[in-house]
């Protein structure tokens, strides 16, 4: 057990804090290049809504707790707000916030009809049964029900939940409606409306924005995964089978080594079965944090905000670094990993591929029809295309990062559609 000693240090900011303040930095460098005024930088910079709620739980021996849960609509200026719903201890109003506003510029980058939204419950999952998961998520749905809904604010998965928790909220919301309404979630299980390609889509589009901004063949290009959840285990895999060799992944439990490659899919399988990919007996053992600092070409954080800080970028070896996670960098630790010559494919842009399958999901729900595999990907790879493409020729022509330049293209788009909407009254 561990004894808390009083701190001299002043308190310091919590990683949601850090992240908001990541995401304000951004917003201002791209109202400064936009020449922005100075009130709809502070519409921008706010959020639309934000709920806070209290979230009781009764746990399966009796006990009842309670934890705080978040919905932030971040900008509707565009179109319903969209954004995922991340179940983590660690959550905070100010992370939701951020994150909701990196979904407006994601959004609005990648061409999709939507504004930016997020949702959080401050809770571990893996404490739960998965019945006190479920009561969880159906208290915290009904506690958010006014702000949701299918031409409101749709959420989706994100960390710590998945395709169950996207069907408890469909089911909840439609209990409520009296009707099945399939549109207000997206990520949803195929038998309640869900759309093929969604699961990997935006470990299919991190595939797609590293082969983009390679440039080259991605043979024998060594690539290494943090994260081995939902979207890294995918990426690694996408860009193995792409010809790239993965030589490195972690997760919270440990990270593994191969100089040659490791066999991916057997890997997943390991870490399927054993809950992580520490122990896979195929590679060396790595100390976790070596792992980002790794002499790869490829760098591919997909795990949680914060990973790479002014302390460990220096470190950074890998000359393209693609954000499989939302925020992955510190704004300081991109200044460096840029001075230093490495690449970063932003997040708004690298992992916009779940969005972008979320909005096909949408509108196949709303049409009440569905596409075939083949259409979805066709879609998806053309919208992730696209943006790339904008997204490089804007920074070469005005000698800017790819992050400052998804930004301008993101904030610039939200921007204008303040400006065409006008203020009522
Ligand atoms: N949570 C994912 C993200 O951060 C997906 C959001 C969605 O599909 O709405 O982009």
């Amino acid at each position: 057990m561990s004894i808390m000693v009083p701190s001299k240090t002043p308190a310091l900011i919590t990683p949601g804090q850090q992240a908001l303040d990541s995401a304000l930095h951004q917003l201002h460098q791209a109202a400064e290049h936009l020449g922005l005024d100075d009130g709809l930088r502070t519409v921008l910079a706010t959020p639309r809504r934000s709920l806070t709620v209290s979230v009781p739980v009764r746990r399966e021996d009796g006990r009842l707790d309670v934890v705080q849960g978040f919905r932030v609509q971040h900008n509707v200026s565009r179109g319903p707000a969209k954004g995922g719903i991340r179940f983590h201890p660690g959550t905070d109003i100010h992370e939701v916030t951020a994150l909701a506003m990196w979904m407006t510029w994601k959004c609005a980058l990648v061409g999709i009809p939507y504004g930016g939204a997020k949702g959080g419950v401050a809770v571990d999952p893996a404490t739960l049964t998965v019945v006190e998961q479920e009561r969880l998520t159906r208290r915290y749905v009904n506690e958010i029900l006014p702000l949701i809904g299918p031409e409101k604010d749709i959420p989706a998965p994100d960390v710590g939940t998945d395709e169950q928790t996207m069907a408890w909220i469909m089911d909840t919301y439609s209990v409520s409606a009296g009707y099945s309404v399939p549109g207000v979630v997206t990520g949803k299980p195929m038998t309640l409306g869900g759309s093929l390609g969604r699961a990997g889509a935006t470990s299919r589009g991190v595939q797609i924005a590293t082969l983009a901004a390679l440039g080259r063949s991605p043979e024998g290009v060594s690539v290494a995964v943090q994260g081995f959840g939902k979207v890294g285990a995918l990426a690694a895999q996408y860009l193995a089978d792409a010809g790239c060799k993965v030589v490195a992944v972690s997760d919270v439990g440990g990270a593994v080594y191969a100089s040659g490659g490791l066999d991916v899919s057997r890997l997943r399988a390991f870490a399927a079965e054993h809950g992580t990919v520490r122990g896979y007996p195929h590679a060396d053992e790595l100390p976790l944090d070596d792992l980002l600092e790794l002499d790869v070409d490829v760098l591919v954080p997909a795990a949680l905000e914060g990973a790479i800080t002014e302390a460990n970028a220096p470190r950074v070896r890998a000359r393209l670094i693609v954000e499989g996670a939302n925020g992955p960098l510190t704004p300081e630790a991109d200044e460096i990993v840029n001075a230093n010559g490495a690449t970063v494919v932003p997040d708004i842009l690298a992992n916009a591929g779940g969005v972008i399958v979320s909005y096909l999901e949408w509108v196949q729900n709303m049409q009440a029809y569905s596409w075939s595999s083949g259409e979805v990907e066709l879609k998806l790879r053309d919208l992730m295309e696209n943006a790339f493409a904008e997204v490089r020729s804007l920074a070469g022509a005005r000698g800017l990062t790819l992050r400052q330049a998804a930004h301008v293209i993101g904030v610039g788009r939200v921007a204008e559609a303040h400006q065409m909407r006008g203020l009522y009254p």
